[in-house]
C-alpha cells in the first residue's frame, strides 16, 4: 500500500472532526525522541507534522555539552544536536511547527485523531505523544518570587549573567552537578546543596565536579529560603541531622530536583502513572490505539538522549504498521 493511499484515506475518512489539515501522523513534541520519530516517518513518506510549544530540542536544546551521544566524540551542544535532528526531519518533508501548544487531543468516531492547538485544528490517523518533562519547583519560600531575577532552572540560559559572582545549586542529580560545572566556568563559587550526603549523578560527573575548585558542597542540607530585597542576596539552608539553620550570601539560585512530566492536556485519554507518565505496551501504543508515547515523559527509569531517540524510531515504525493494518481492506475500525 501506497503512502499516498493512506493520506488520502485519511483525508476521506468520515467523522465529525471539523476543518483542519490532515496528516498520516501528528507528533507532539519536538525534543530528540519526537525528531527522531519525525525523521523516521517522514523518511517513510507519510505526511507528517510536528508540534512543538517551544523551539525544538526539548531540555537537550539548553544542554551545554551532550558528550554521550554516540557520533560526537568531541561533544557537541544541546543545541546544535537539536538543529542537525531539525535539518534532518525537514529534509525528509516533516513540517516542523514551533511555538504551539496543544490543548487538548479527540479520538474521532472513525478512529483518527484530532489535535486541538491554541491556532488550529490538525487531523491524523496516529499521534506520537513525546511532549517531555519540565523543571520540578521545590516550593520553597522566594523561589516564585525571585524567579528572573536570581532565581533560575536554566544554567545554559543565565549562567553567564553570574560571571564573578557566587550561586548555589539545588539537588545531586546529573543536572545539578553538569549544570553546576558549567555555572563554573562563570561564577567564582557554586555551592551544591543535597539533601543526602552522597551524590546521585553520574560517576565522571562526579569526579569532574570534586576536582573543580570553583564547586563546593553542602551535604545534608535541605534549602529553607531564598532572601532578598529586590533580587537574590542569599539562601538559608538547615543540617537536616543537627537541625541547624546556616545563611549563604549568593547572587543566583539554579534548581534540578527533578522533573515532572508534561502530561496534564492527556489526564483522562491515556493511561498515566501516579506520577503522571505515560503508560505504554512494547510498542510504545497507550491505552488508546492510535497513539503513541515515547521519551522522557513514558513511564521508564532512563532518560537518556540516546534512549528518547531509540524510542522515537520504534514509535515511527510502529505507528507506520499502525496505519498500514488499518488500512487494509476489510480491518475493523478501532
Ligand atoms: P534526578 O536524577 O531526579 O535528581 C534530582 C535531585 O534532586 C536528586 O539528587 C534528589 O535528591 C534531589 N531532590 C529531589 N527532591 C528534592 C527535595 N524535595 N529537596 C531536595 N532535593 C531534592 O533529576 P535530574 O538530575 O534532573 O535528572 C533527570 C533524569 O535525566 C535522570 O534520569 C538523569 O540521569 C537524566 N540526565 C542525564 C544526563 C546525562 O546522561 N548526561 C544529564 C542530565 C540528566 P536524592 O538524590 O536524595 O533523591
Amino acid at each position: 500500500m501506497s503512502p499516498d493511499s493512506v493520506l488520502s484515506q485519511a483525508k476521506d475518512a468520515p467523522g465529525d472532526s471539523g476543518p483542519g489539515e490532515t496528516f498520516d501522523v501528528a507528533i507532539v513534541g519536538a525534543g530528540p525522541g519526537g525528531m527522531t520519530a519525525a525523521i523516521y516517518c517522514s523518511r517513510a513518506r507519510l505526511a507528517t507534522v510536528v508540534l512543538e510549544r517551544n523551539t525544538a530540542g526539548g531540555i537537550m536544546a539548553v544542554t551545554e555539552r551532550v558528550e554521550n551521544y554516540p557520533g560526537f566524540p568531541e561533544g557537541i551542544s544541546g543545541y546544535e544536536l537539536a538543529e542537525k535532528m531539525k535539518l534532518q526531519a525537514s529534509q525528509f518533508g516533516a513540517d516542523l511547527r514551533e511555538i504551539t501548544t496543544v490543548a487538548a487531543i479527540d479520538r474521532q468516531p472513525d478512529g483518527s485523531w484530532t489535535v486541538v492547538t491554541d491556532d488550529e485544528r490538525i487531523h491524523a490517523r496516529a499521534v506520537i505523544l513525546a511532549p517531555g518533562v519540565e523543571a520540578r519547583k521545590l516550593g520553597v519560600p522566594g523561589e516564585a518570587e525571585f524567579f528572573g531575577r536570581g532565581v533560575s532552572y536554566c544554567a545554559t540560559c543565565d549562567g553567564p549573567l553570574y560571571r564573578d559572582k557566587k550561586v548555589a545549586v539545588i539537588g545531586g542529580g546529573d543536572s545539578a552537578v553538569e549544570e553546576g560545572l558549567f555555572l563554573a566556568k562563570f561564577a567564582t563559587d557554586v555551592y551544591v546543596i543535597h539533601r543526602r550526603d552522597e551524590l546521585r549523578a553520574q560517576k565522571i560527573a562526579q569526579e569532574r565536579a570534586f576536582a573543580n575548585p570553583r564547586m563546593h558542597f553542602l551535604w545534608n542540607a535541605q534549602l529553607r529560603r531564598i532572601a532578598g530585597e529586590t533580587r537574590v542576596e542569599g539562601v538559608d539552608y538547615q543540617d537536616v541531622n543537627d537541625k541547624t539553620v546556616t545563611s549563604l550570601p549568593v547572587d543566583g539560585v539554579f534548581f534540578y530536583v527533578g522533573q515532572i512530566p508534561n502530561t496534564a492536556f492527556l489526564q483522562g485519554l491515556v493511561d498515566l502513572n501516579e506520577a503522571g507518565y505515560i503508560l505504554t505496551d512494547e510498542r510504545l501504543m497507550t491505552s488508546q490505539p492510535g497513539l503513541f508515547a515515547l521519551g522522557d515523559a513514558r513511564a521508564g527509569r532512563i532518560k537518556q538522549i540516546a534512549w528518547a531517540v531509540g524510542e522515537g524510531a520504534l514509535a515511527a515504525i510502529e505507528a507506520e504498521k499502525y496505519l498500514d493494518v488499518l488500512s487494509c481492506p476489510g480491518s475493523p475500525t478501532q
